[in-house]
């Protein structure tokens, strides 16, 4: 029996109030993100979508890979897109090269719909910022561990981390980054690279 929100198992160890802990914060980027949707008239994935598009490249601008990124369906972002269309957010184009596939694009109003909402994270980010950077250090090497264990798990996706890149290596002493050329420490490790290269199966 492992049920954490029995508040005797919660409260009789660290490990139930740690997971139960986990369960409130994913709630923050909830109540951030629908404060957001309210005042702007659009979903949460919907603002998720505009925001995705502006920091990551053409290539990854794709139904199938925004899919995998939010753990949603295909049918689920296709949706959003269509409707982010239509309220002319973003372009979509045919993609040259394989008619199946369209690239899609922010326009100048997505790109200002941005600009009023990606600030959503700020309260948490603050709160993170004034903590001791030893403490952060012990911080990051556990949520990334955490988060790579659940993608071993199947439980999300995490597409662009170091741990599945193909300039990643690990060695004896430690990680490499074979394109930087440096060893990984614990903060060096990335959640989202824009350099990351997919491991070819
Ligand atoms: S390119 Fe980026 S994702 Fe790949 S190993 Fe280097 S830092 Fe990590």
């Amino acid at each position: 029996m492992k049920n954490i929100f029995d508040l005797e198992i919660q409260n009789s160890s660290l490990d139930g109030k740690i997971t139960a802990g986990f369960e409130r914060l994913s709630q923050v980027f909830r109540v951030l993100l629908w404060e957001k949707a309210k005042n702007h008239d659009l979903s949460p994935i919907q603002i998720q979508v505009l925001i995705f598009l502006k920091h990551h490249s053409k290539n990854k601008a794709t139904v199938s890979y925004m899919a995998k990124e939010f753990n949603l369906t295909k049918a689920t972002v296709s949706d959003t897109v269509r409707i982010l269309e239509k309220k002319s957010y973003i372009t979509k184009s045919v993609n040259e090269n394989d008619s199946r596939s369209y690239a899609i694009e922010l326009t100048a109003k997505g790109l200002e719909m941005v600009l009023l909402t990606e600030d959503f994270t700020d309260p948490l980010f603050d709160l993170i910022r004034m903590v001791p950077e030893n403490e952060k250090n012990v911080l990051w090497k556990n949520i990334s561990s955490i988060v790579e264990q659940l993608h071993t798990l199947q439980v999300i996706n995490v597409q662009s981390t170091c741990r599945n890149c193909g300039y990643f290596l690990q060695q004896n002493d430690g990680n490499y980054c074979q394109l930087m050329n440096i060893k990984l420490e614990t903060n060096d490790i990335k959640l989202d690279c824009i350099d990351h290269k997919p491991v070819r199966l």
